[in-house]
């Protein structure tokens, strides 16, 4: 999808809400709108003495609520209207969360996989030079996303921190746990959207020990989602990649399946499944359907064939506006991705309070504190499911979020 349709789908969703919410139509008009986007060159000295110019972008959406946070991405699709649109969901994601943030989002548009370590290396180094004046702990803090990983963020720590003179944790999140990074952050996005899945599944009143689930996309999300609703009993029929799915009526073991990021190509590669190189996930005929992969993979084209109950978010954005039109008069829940993958942000913001902080939570109290903030989060959006007619489960969590946005705005007022 192209950034200007990734930045429609983000305004169309958010007027949608506009229409079902009771704000004032000044805040509505401000959050229409982002606070700014930089855009910068980033030159950088190829392995054969070559320098080439490569083009990057911060979107910072709104930051009434705290600092900006949201991730950076190497990939040859950025540009800045897709920057500005899921710097918008950011928002969002962050305010239904409840957490001290507003949204951003940035990166750069380049193939990562062309580059030798040593290239990302520069590349990374002088980015972070040339944001310097945006990013800080208490201005923007950025996070792992698509092509970047903890050894891009241990690069971005260690070269702001090189500038500032002293070592600044609080700049990035999702670093390494030995660099200040938190435990758990790696499993945080496959967490939430298990335990998003196990609430929404107590509220159909489906016992996850009949519930099967086929996910599409099995690397960090996908892939700590099924090991842990395998775990709590769920049968997980079909795990799927790029390039293959992996499918047993009776419940694939996926603790024996190798996730994208333990074996690119771990599942066309598995012998202990039924591997089916042609088959579409997204239309079997399960309970609960996670698509974890990419986005805008449900759309008008395939909505009609999806046969699950119940659809849980777990990538950034899958559903497109049509799609989930038509899921919604099928009567197909969707939980969107906005409250199902946010245990990322929230496990980020742990790890910035821990950096800024100088001391290190245990693994326990990280998921200790994630699972009582993702289920604060669904009772808040329950409650607004349950309480409003005829609204989604996505309207809910946007209603949530822009009712705090709004109540923030109320105080602090707009200036001048
Ligand atoms: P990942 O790279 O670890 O795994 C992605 C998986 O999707 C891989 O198995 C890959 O083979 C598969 N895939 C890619 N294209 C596909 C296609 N066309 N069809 C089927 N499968 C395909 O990525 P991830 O970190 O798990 O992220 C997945 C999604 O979740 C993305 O939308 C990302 O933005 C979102 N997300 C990630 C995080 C995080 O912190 N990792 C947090 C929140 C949201």
């Amino acid at each position: 999808m192209s950034g200007d349709k990734a930045l429609q789908n983000a305004l169309n969703q958010f007027e949608h809400v506009t229409q079902l919410v009771d704000i004032d139509e000044n805040i509505i008009e401000r959050l229409r709108y982002h606070d700014t986007v930089y855009e910068f060159t980033i030159p950088v000295e190829m392995d054969d003495g070559s320098i080439e110019v490569f083009t990057g972008y911060r979107a910072q959406h709104e930051g009434i609520l705290g600092p900006y946070k949201g991730g950076l991405r190497y990939h040859p699709s950025v540009n800045r209207e897709e920057c500005i649109a899921l710097s918008m969901w950011m928002t969002w994601k962050c305010a239904v969360m409840n957490l001290p943030y507003g949204g951003a989002k940035g990166g750069v548009d380049v193939n990562v996989k062309e580059l030798s370590s040593e290239e990302n290396e520069r590349l990374t180094r002088r980015m972070t030079h040339e944001m310097r004046e945006v990013i800080g702990p208490k201005k923007d803090v950025p996070a792992p996303d698509m092509g970047t990983n903890s050894r891009t963020m241990s690069w971005i720590m260690d070269a702001y921190s090189m500038g500032e003179k002293e070592m600044t944790p609080g700049i990035v999140t999702g670093k390494p746990p030995v660099v200040s990074g938190s435990l758990g952050r790696e499993e945080a996005p496959g967490r939430s959207v298990a335990l998003i899945t196990k609430a929404a599944c107590e509220f159909y009143k489906k016992d996850l020990e009949d519930v099967t689930v086929a996910i599409q996309g099995y690397g960090s999300v996908g892939g700590n989602a099924a090991r842990l609703l395998e775990d709590w009993g769920a049968t997980v029929v079909a795990v799927s990649d790029e390039k293959a799915m992996a499918y047993d009526e009776d419940g694939l073991d996926t603790h024996d399946i190798p996730t994208h990021t333990e074996e690119p190509e771990g599942i066309l590669n598995y012998d202990n499944a039924e591997i089916n190189t042609d088959g579409d996930i997204l239309t079997q005929d399960v309970d609960v359907l996670i698509p974890a992969a990419i986005g805008n993979v449900i759309t008008k084209d395939n909505a009609e064939d999806i046969q699950a109950d119940l659809v849980i978010e777990g990538a950034n954005g899958p559903t497109t506006f049509d799609g989930a039109d038509i899921l919604e008069e099928n009567d197909v829940p969707v939980i969107p991705d906005i409250l199902a993958n946010a245990g990322g942000v929230t496990v980020s913001y742990y790890e910035w309070v821990q950096g800024i902080g100088r001391r290190n939570w245990t693994l326990e109290e990280v998921q200790s504190e994630l699972d009582k903030d993702m289920r604060a989060a669904w009772d808040n959006v329950r409650n607004v499911y349950e309480d409003r007619d005829e609204v989604t489960w996505r309207d809910a969590a946007y209603i949530v979020a822009l009712e705090r946005l709004s109540a923030a705005y109320e105080e602090r007022g707009h200036w001048p």
